[in-house]
């Protein structure tokens, strides 16, 4: 059950910087590439709230540790089947682009007469959980990891 508290907009973008040491250019940068959505506080300010720093926190370990790009991500998101999550229905879908492109997440498009179109996507369980770098394989093959067999069974092949 995820914690509504995680989701209040409280830090500013030199804070999530400073907490992550990623420079603020970086942030803005995987916003314009949309891989993190932002909320405007007053003045229009970007704020920052724990989840988005939680969710940077595996953008940054997908690009450093995992040598994964800015591209890779969006591709990674992108094979995201929201309308599975959302039970889109089939019509709808052949005229998403979230369906028919494979190019980034689906909170990036633009939504027109479809389930998302009134949705607030950061609200979306979607985009919440496409910010866990652990689970995203479960969510992308819609796999409760709940079902799964206990991990101390699956042994890695010696020749890997
Ligand atoms: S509401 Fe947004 S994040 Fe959720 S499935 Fe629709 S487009 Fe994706």
């Amino acid at each position: 059950m995820r914690n509504p508290s995680t989701d209040k907009p409280q830090y500013s973008i030199g804070t999530v910087a400073e907490i992550l040491n990623v420079s603020v250019e970086s942030i803005r940068l995987y916003e314009r590439k949309g891989l993190l959505l932002t909320a405007k506080g007053d003045h229009n300010r970007r704020t920052y709230s724990d989840a988005d720093v939680e969710r940077l926190r595996c953008i940054r370990t997908a690009i450093n540790e995992q040598k994964i790009s800015i591209e890779g991500i969006r591709r990674i998101h992108a094979l995201i089947p929201c309308w599975k999550h959302l039970d889109c229905p089939m019509k709808q879908r052949l005229q998403c682009p979230a369906y028919r492109r494979n190019i980034a997440g689906c909170w990036t498009y633009r939504h027109e007469g479809n389930v998302c179109a009134a949705r607030d996507c950061q609200a979306c369980i979607v985009y919440h959980l496409s910010a866990d770098c652990e689970r995203i394989k479960f969510l992308i093959h819609n796999i409760d990891p709940a079902t799964l067999a206990d991990p101390a069974h699956c042994h890695q092949r010696t020749d890997s």
